[in-house]
């Protein structure tokens, strides 16, 4: 026999289920958002590459007789600028596909990381790297390898690579010659979890505190004037963090301006019964 369900109890169900929907809806609402914007983003620091190298190209063509300097300039600039536009492009790809992945659900390992992979080894092949590429382009800052032990992490070696990267390249991009980068890769117990943490310091400029809550976001540059001229694409930090959270793990930034920055990435260690 059917119980007819009370009036009260439709009504709860009612407005859990409308309340449920008006959650979703401004969720996908803000997601349309910030998806419009990272169009208008995008499009906005594509037009400055092209419209470079547009007007060296009609600078070239239009008056055939520059002096040979003015050509080579005009050449060199408008390569620089493709290059520019090449890593905005492969960064607005990196981001693309990782927004295209399912999410990862609180708790769960992402189903696409079955692959172990030893955090160690990465660390000290992107060390060695580093410091091969600082002595053969000296003057470059000092390249520190300060402590490193076995980690075993569930990942993506390629894009674990690419996070570790993008840190030691912003690194060294701010800070001078005269100063030190090191790396360091330490694992402790964080509420009965093993984490294994890299650091990437730097005694560069550092980072202004207003600054600090949004290096992370999408195209955000601290100073925009003197990090354009780093040639960087403001999306190093937001893949950086992207890719952290792939991997259930974070990203961390601790600075002073004028003293330098720190930045710690940290993953969950893959437990033993794996
Ligand atoms: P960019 O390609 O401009 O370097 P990122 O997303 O990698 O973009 O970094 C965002 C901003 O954070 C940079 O423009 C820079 O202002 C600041 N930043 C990142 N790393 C450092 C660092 N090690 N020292 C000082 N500033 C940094």
């Amino acid at each position: 026999v059917a119980i007819p369900m009370s009036p009260w109890r439709a009504r709860d169900e009612f407005s859990v289920l409308s309340e449920t929907f008006n959650t979703m809806l401004a969720n996908l609402e803000e997601v349309y958002r910030r998806q419009q914007r990272f169009v208008a983003d995008a499009s906005h620091e594509l037009r400055a590459p092209i419209t470079s190298i547009r007007c060296n190209l009609d600078l070239l063509t239009k008056a055939p007789d520059l002096p040979p300097e003015e050509i080579n300039a005009a050449l060199v600039d408008t390569h620089a600028e493709a290059e520019r536009m090449g890593r905005l492009v492969n960064d607005l790809l990196t981001l693309a596909r990782t927004d295209s992945q399912p999410p990862v659900l609180p708790g769960h390992r992402a189903t696409h990381y079955t692959t172990l992979i030893e955090l160690d080894s990465l660390v000290l092949e992107a060390f060695r790297q580093y410091r091969h590429v600082g002595e053969s382009h000296p003057p470059y800052p000092r390249i520190l390898l300060q402590h490193t032990e076995p980690a075993l992490i569930y990942g993506d070696a390629d894009a674990l690579k690419q996070a570790l990267i993008a840190l030691l390249d912003n690194a060294l991009k701010y800070t001078p010659s005269t100063g030190s980068v090191a790396l360091a890769l330490h694992t402790h117990t964080s509420e009965q979890t093993q984490i294994a943490c890299i650091t990437v310091s730097d005694t560069g400029i550092g980072i202004a505190e207003e600054d600090l809550p949004h290096i992370f976001e999408r195209f955000y540059r601290a100073d925009h004037a003197r990090t354009r001229d780093k040639g960087g694409s403001g999306l190093g930090l937001a893949i950086v963090q992207r890719i952290a959270e792939d991997h259930l793990g974070s990203v961390k930034v601790e600075s002073t301006p004028g003293k330098g920055s720190q930045f710690t990435l940290c993953f969950p260690i893959a437990d033993d019964d794996h």
